[in-house]
């Protein structure tokens, strides 16, 4: 007796988009097969006829409950796992990487530990974290990278630099080249991939001053501060570290035209360098932070322009652009929009729920990207990178039963009541067609037609473990 069949869909599976029926046994994928060639009976059936079937999407980048350094001073928080999981869930998300920041002078084990008691029993989807490393380490700490490895936490997330002004209540974003040099070697040799947000220190910090002195605070002017030649210099900066040290590279949140073409020449000559954007760079622009509540929009790096969307879109359909992140941050309303200078805008998206709906929308529908590739940039690629793959990101025997079923016939103008945990979504008003109705986690349907039916015990930490060849040369 099967648990669960999914049958009449367009299912993207590893192959190929087609008809085929799923058979479920507890928590795994059984069989995918023609239509109707399942006749072992199932407890439940979910008709998915006129749907598009895909793996359950896997979110590369969250910060839940995560201290917001734009006013440090207000000791303030985002939203967490146990609110903001049940978006992801009821838009089509099954797995979320977190990260776990660890800082100078803190314990390495114990930090993770903490991090994951956060998550224990709080999440409705499965998870993992990147370990962070900021600061001024001592070299000792980055002796743990192997261990980490090894205990399935193979992602290291560096920043190189520090993304707001220097200030004495926040601790320091940037680790300092020398040091991500280290990180390199140490992934490199153990089977680690270093996450990177890249943006040049000295370009960044001097355009606070610079504005500063010039009058030009608005929040506005963060694209003048946090602009496309600082992408340029430390992607290709990074790029160049990476391929001395033998370092597989993931970029987050690219967000500009200098960033793809970099990330384009390295995959090209064969490199191990991935990069995702968001499906918020690809749809909105610096212009946008002159509308009315115009920083809603906001999240660091900065929204870039047209250009930039469209070297993005460009990426993303033809293979450049790996994955589609959120760069989930997720607060409400009034904390979103609590500053109003270059250096108090609270950063981050509120995005996780839309960001598979709003990928199908604008890749599919509006731009005739293919329901594999689709799959890819939702889901698998994500998966494959961060090492997760193939127990997530595809609809394949053996793989977990996490599976996203859209109904492409929707057709709707978002609205605050599609979303499920703040008081606002900076997709109001957003123009839809084909939304995630239907959401199964590891066998077990937790949501369905607009009802949430999981629990908060659902998600599970995932331990992760990287192909190899996906270390070595860039595959996806
Ligand atoms: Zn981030």
């Amino acid at each position: 007796m099967l648990d669960l069949l999914v049958r009449g869909g367009t299912v993207v599976t590893p192959g190929q988009a087609g008809q085929f029926d799923i058979a479920v046994r507890g928590e795994k994928i059984a069989a995918v097969a023609l239509p109707g060639a399942i006749t072992e009976a199932a407890r439940q059936t979910l008709d998915a006829t006129g749907k598009v079937v895909v793996p359950g999407g896997v979110e590369p980048h969250a910060h839940l409950a995560s201290f917001i350094g734009t006013q440090a001073e207000k000791r303030s928080y985002t939203i967490g796992p146990e609110d903001d999981t049940r978006g992801m869930a009821f838009g089509g998300t099954t797995t979320h990487i977190d990260f776990c920041y660890v800082r100078p002078g803190m314990d390495f084990w114990k930090t993770l530990e903490e991090r994951a008691a956060r998550w224990k029993g709080q999440s409705h989807i499965d998870y993992s974290f990147h370990i962070v490393l900021t600061g001024a380490h001592p070299f000792e700490v980055f002796e743990n990278i192997p261990e980490a490895i090894r205990r399935g936490f193979p992602s290291f997330k560096v920043f190189t630099l520090d993304v707001l002004p220097r200030n004495p209540e926040r601790p320091t974003a940037q680790l300092d080249f020398g040091r991500i040099q280290i990180v390199m070697e140490k992934a490199a040799a153990n089977g680690g991939i270093v996450v990177v947000h890249a943006e040049d220190h000295d370009l960044v910090q001097t355009m606070y001053e610079r504005v500063a002195k010039e009058g030009r605070m608005e929040g506005w002017n963060l694209p003048v501060v946090h602009n496309k030649t600082s992408e340029l210099l430390s992607f290709r900066r990074t790029i160049q570290l990476a391929g001395r040290t033998g370092a597989a590279v993931y970029f987050v949140h690219t967000s500009a035209r200098e960033g793809v073409e970099a990330v384009s020449e390295a995959r090209s000559k064969g490199q191990a360098v991935y990069a995702e954007t968001l499906h918020h760079y690809v749809t909105f622009d610096a212009e946008d932070y002159k509308k009315p509540k115009g920083y809603i929009y906001h999240t660091y790096p900065s929204l870039k322009h047209k250009e930039d969307r469209e070297a993005l879109w460009n990426g993303l359909l033809h293979g450049d652009i790996s994955t589609v992140g959120t760069d989930e941050y997720p607060t409400t309303l009034e904390v979103k929009l609590r500053g109003n200078t270059v250096a108090d805008v609270t950063g981050g998206n509120l995005g996780a729920e839309a960001r598979v709906g709003i990928t199908y929308t604008e890749g599919v529908v509006k731009r005739g990207m293919s329901l594999q590739r689709f799959a890819e940039v939702t889901s698998t690629n994500a998966a494959r990178i961060l090492g997760l793959y193939p127990r997530k990101g595809a609809i394949a025997p053996g793989s977990d039963a996490d599976i996203t079923v859209i109904d492409p016939s929707v057709h709707k103008k978002l609205t605050k009541e599609d979303f499920h945990l703040s008081d606002y979504s900076p997709w109001e008003g957003w123009e839809v067609q084909g939304w995630p109705v239907t959401t199964v986690l590891r066998g077990k349907v937790i949501v369905d037609k607009g009802r949430l039916l999981g629990s908060l015990t659902d998600g599970q930490l995932m331990p992760r473990k990287i192909d190899p060849a996906v270390l070595k040369a860039p595959v996806c």
